[in-house]
């Protein structure tokens, strides 16, 4: 069985333990392959590494470091169908979602920041004839960096590519879930020269790798993305040692759905915000509000198109959904559905595991579930479920719709569909949503900041927020 290893200081190495973790593949339930069980001392192994590898790296031009990472980008384009098939087998998603979404981003992310860093400038404020003030930024230091499972390699890049980028060093932590595609791209880094030390990548689980990577004195910038509760345990150990840090938590999405719609656009795009990678996309809308006077045109065409999404095989480009990431999860969404049946819900479409044949048996599948009846304040339209499951909610006027949505702990993204130019305006600038899209859903453009308020995180990824929070700022004042 294959076993993937830890990268530290340029080369793939076992845990220090010897001991190794089962890695399933969700759409058959089975194990395929082992992951390194890697604690503290690996951890430190890796820290090691990238104390001494970083004068070497932050001194670099700034054009060696970009040439360097798109050769690395190169290198995953070349490699898009290996990465593709393997993300889909260890996270459950449709190969062609990961064909055509994932691994192209990542390429992306990479090629992004290489080039971003080569435009990144600082300001100067002059004082007239007094004096003058120029700001530096200078790289931290070491980054750590812990990214989920749902979209593996591409928000592993999404924090990487910019740490590398603006000269920091790196010790990484994919998802234990779903480590292979990180396991293959501390392969690339290898062939693509990136200097040992400079990226190290530990395997393993949250409570050892993750903590130690968040408690270390020598790791001084701390990027995340996961749960919400898993992000409150971070800031709580890394706030006391004023590290820099960087949440993206989780989300409640609203999609608004008003009657002056484009109705066919609305309909199609909210079938993929609401059930794309089975769900699990944080961004994905999971609470439909629909203008009472389209809520029954609206709810009959959405499921009609929603009774076509087949699910199954993933690496079977009919398929649609493919398979919950992992048991623990599939039994964690089947539980949520049970309770909005429990709050007075009525499933109108799915509302159960999808049983397979053959190989597929034991597989984690959920059909795409749609539930109406619940009101807004209910656990089931409060609570983050993260899969194929979404609530219909009928709303009269604009202040209504935006209480409802503003109404949950959370506050990451939000799709907004009318045809009224006004109304778009101010339904955007009052939802509390740190992204809101117009007639669009999971429309991206790299420069723009991306991140939420309330229990959704702090602080922004993307385009220069992300150059700014892996550099520290620091101001020269000249008297003349
Ligand atoms: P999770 O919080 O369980 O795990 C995320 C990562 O943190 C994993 O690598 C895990 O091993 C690590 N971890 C766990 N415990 C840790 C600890 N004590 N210290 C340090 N690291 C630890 O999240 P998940 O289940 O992998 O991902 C799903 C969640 O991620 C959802 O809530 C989703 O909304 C959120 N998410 C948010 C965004 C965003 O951009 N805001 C994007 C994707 C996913």
């Amino acid at each position: 069985m294959q076993k993937i290893k830890n990268y530290i200081n340029g080369v793939l190495v076992e845990p220090i333990s010897g001991n190794y973790l089962d890695n399933y593949n969700p759409s058959t339930g089975k194990v395929y392959s082992l992951i390194p069980d890697s604690n503290e001392q690996d951890v430190e192994l890796a820290v090691k590494a990238a104390q001494d590898a970083f004068p070497i790296w932050s001194a670099l031009p700034t054009q060696k470091r970009s040439a360097l990472l798109i050769r690395l980008s190169e290198l995953i384009e070349k490699n898009l169908e290996k990465f593709a098939v393997a993300e889909s087998v260890d996270n459950g998603k449709p190969v062609w979602l990961a064909r055509t979404v994932d691994i192209p981003r990542a390429v992306d992310n990479f090629h992004f920041y290489a080039t971003a860093a080569l435009h990144q400038s600082t300001e100067t404020h002059s004082m007239g004839d007094v004096a003058l003030n120029y700001t530096l930024r200078t790289p931290i230091g070491i980054a750590g960096c812990i990214s989920p499972w749902n979209l593996p390699l591409y928000l592993f890049s999404w924090k990487i590519a910019p740490a590398l980028a603006s000269g920091n060093c790196v010790v990484a932590k994919p998802s234990e879930i779903t480590p292979m595609t990180a396991y293959l791209l501390s392969e690339l880094a290898i062939e693509a020269g990136i200097p040992a030390g400079v990226l190290n990548i530990v395997h393993g689980l949250g409570t050892k790798v993750g903590s130690a990577i968040v408690a270390h004195p020598k790791i001084q910038a701390i990027s995340f993305t996961g749960g919400t509760k898993t992000g409150e345990h971070i800031a709580r150990v890394a706030a006391p040692m004023f590290k820099k840090l960087s949440l993206e938590l989780g989300g409640k999405n609203p999609t608004i759905i008003f009657a002056d719609c484009d109705f066919d656009k609305a309909v199609k795009t909210t079938v993929r915000s609401s059930f794309a990678n089975q769900g699990e996309i944080c961004l994905c809308g999971s609470r439909i509000f629909i203008e009472r006077p389209l809520y029954e045109k609206f709810k009959l065409a959405f499921l009609e198109e929603v009774k076509k999404l087949k699910v199954g095989d993933p690496s079977d480009d009919k398929n649609w959904l493919g398979a919950i990431v992992s048991k623990l999860h599939m039994e964690k969404i089947l539980s949520y559905i049970a309770l909005a049946q429990e709050e007075g819900g009525k499933i109108l479409h799915g509302g159960n595991r999808v049983q397979l044949d053959g190989e597929f048996a034991e597989g984690y599948f959920i059909a795409p579930t749609i539930i109406e009846g619940l009101p807004h304040d209910c656990r089931t339209n409060q609570e983050e479920i993260f899969g194929p499951v979404v609530t219909l909610q009928p709303f009269d006027t604009e202040e209504e719709v935006l209480s409802y949505a503003n109404s949950t702990n959370y506050g990451l993204a939000a799709s907004v569909w009318t045809q009224h130019l006004t109304k778009a305006h101010h339904v955007a600038a009052k939802l509390h949503s740190g992204i809101v899209w117009i007639n669009c859903w999971l429309l991206r453009d790299l420069r723009t900041p991306f991140g939420g308020v309330k229990s959704s995180g702090v602080g922004r990824e993307g385009g220069f927020e992300a150059l700014n929070f892996f550099t520290e700022e620091k101001n020269i004042c000249i008297k003349l």
